[in-house]
């Protein structure tokens, strides 16, 4: 079982069932929980074959169990699943079972989990909660993908037979899917490929749409959860399962698809969202911005203007929402379209609202794409300076939503160094920047990249930010070394 530090500790209610709680005063960074994952498991519908041990790709069968894939550098994996079926109760079951179905192979591994006396209590953990199948049976789509690719294969295989204590029927199969699906956290394997881990107590975190941890995830699929702000003794350790970059509209459509969750978090009762409007629509009336009316539970209401009282339907928000949304999809990564959406819905929504946000966001990675490629045959100054424009547009946000250590944030700064370095280079070697006025743009520069590797200096090394703070410190070096040239 998982053992906790001195500084976190179980607690339970009624409300967030099991979760943790602060024990004493934790620091910004301090790390609050490590823990290795109960599982990790590919898509169901991932149908390369991937190594039992580390989940890479693989080409071979383990020889002992004849059932589990192995990679060229594992030559064995779990004890208890490779002798299940190479000498235990699922010996005389077939032995392509993972071969003709992989997407099994995540509900196969917490079942032989269950089944092992080593790991049965860990696993109860996540049984214990319950799922009302009820909630799902009509959903569309994901009921449907598990029945196809992962409960009736494992019903048709025999193996439900030679698990007799688990009980196991359609219905049982169906929740533990549900249960791996909401609880699981994306991680990456070693060849970039994302997969599920689901981690015990990982999955006892409650939401909040501002959480005051960080989760990281290195390759080996170990998980460090950090204090992002300082926490005191009492405080619930929060994480959050949504984009912070998305309306409190569509964040409450998101958790209650993924998680079946109602949010009343202090941002979603927040109608300014933590003073960033990202939801407030142009009053039509007096030039000001709509705020949405929000009940005590984070129901939302119609909008109202706070200065000239002037009332905008909820259903009219959606409609706009809608109309925007759509368009969105239409742009299919046309620049010119999106430059053009953002003129023409630009003067009724506030800036900060959240599908300009997208639209900017859009413009900027295809204009950094095309920076990559070279495909602007000349650099042209223009957009880049229009990338700047638009990754400058963006960082108070991400500063705003996210308090404290932030990988958003340190993320948003990296962008927007990408783009002044490439920008300030050319205007330098054009001569349209002398000097002293470069210098002073390396300088700013500086101090971005050392803002950024200061938010991620808390992420493992062996993580995707941790190779990202290795990718943003050359980027500093390269600035010092030119700031030495130039002078200081
Ligand atoms: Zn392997
Ligand atoms: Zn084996
Ligand atoms: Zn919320
Ligand atoms: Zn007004």
């Amino acid at each position: 079982m998982q053992e906790f530090g001195e500084n976190i500790q179980q607690a339970h209610d009624e409300k967030l069932g099991r979760h943790l709680v602060a024990s004493i005063s934790i620091e910004p960074g301090e790390t609050v929980l490590e823990e290795r994952p109960l599982l990790v498991a590919p898509h169901w519908e991932c149908h390369q074959l991937k190594c039992a041990q580390c989940l890479q790709e693989s080409y071979v069968i383990c020889r002992r169990c004849q059932v589990f894939p192995l990679c060229m550098d594992c030559s064995q994996h779990d004890e208890f699943e490779c002798e299940f079926f190479a000498s235990g109760a699922g010996k005389a079951l077939c032995k392509d079972i993972l071969v003709k179905n992989f997407g099994i192979c995540g509900l196969l591994k917490l079942l032989l989990l269950l089944e092992n006396p080593n790991t049965q209590a860990d696993c109860q953990m996540l049984i214990d909660v319950p799922i009302n199948l009820s909630d799902y049976r009509d959903g569309e789509g994901m009921w449907q993908e598990h029945e196809e690719l992962v409960v009736r294969p494992l019903m048709e295989s025999g193996l439900v037979d030679v698990l007799p204590t688990q009980q196991l029927t359609s219905d049982v199969l169906h929740a533990h899917c549900i249960r791996i699906d909401s609880n699981s956290f994306e991680v990456t394997a070693k060849d970039g490929d994302t997969l599920k881990g689901v981690f015990v107590w990982g999955a006892t975190l409650p939401h909040h749409c501002v959480p005051n941890t960080v989760v990281a995830l290195d390759e080996q699929f170990n998980m460090k959860l950090y204090a992002a702000v300082p926490l005191q003794p009492g405080d619930i350790i929060y994480n959050s399962y949504t984009n912070p970059l998305m309306g409190t509209s569509q964040r409450q459509h998101q958790l209650r698809l993924s998680r079946r969750l109602e949010c009343s978090c202090s941002r979603c009762l927040d109608p300014t969202e933590m003073g960033t409007h990202m939801s407030s629509i142009k009053c039509k009336e007096c030039g000001g911005f709509s705020v949405c009316e929000i009940d005590l539970n984070g129901k939302l209401g119609d909008w109202r203007c706070p200065d000239c009282r002037a009332l905008l339907t909820a259903a009219e928000v959606h409609e706009l929402q809608a109309e925007v949304g759509s368009a969105l999809v239409d742009a299919m990564g046309d620049l010119q379209v999106y430059e053009a959406l953002l003129t023409q819905y630009g003067p009724l929504l506030h800036p900060n609202h959240f599908m300009l946000l997208d639209i900017k966001q859009n413009i900027a990675s295809i204009l950094r794409a095309a920076a990559l490629m070279n495909s602007m045959d000349q650099p042209c100054k223009k957009l880049l300076a229009r990338r700047v424009e638009l990754c400058s547009d963006l960082l108070p946000v991400c500063r705003a939503v996210v308090p404290g250590i932030s990988k958003l944030y340190a993320i948003g700064l990296f962008e927007y160094l990408l783009a002044l370095v490439e920008l300030v280079e050319l205007q330098f070697a054009e001569s349209d920047l002398n000097k002293k006025e470069y210098v002073a743009h390396l300088r700013t520069a500086s101090l971005v990249a050392t803002e950024a590797m200061e938010l991620l200096r808390f992420e493992p090394e062996n993580s995707a930010e941790g190779y990202l703070a290795d990718r943003i410190s050359m980027e500093l070096e390269r600035i010092e070394s030119d700031l030495k040239k130039y002078g200081r």
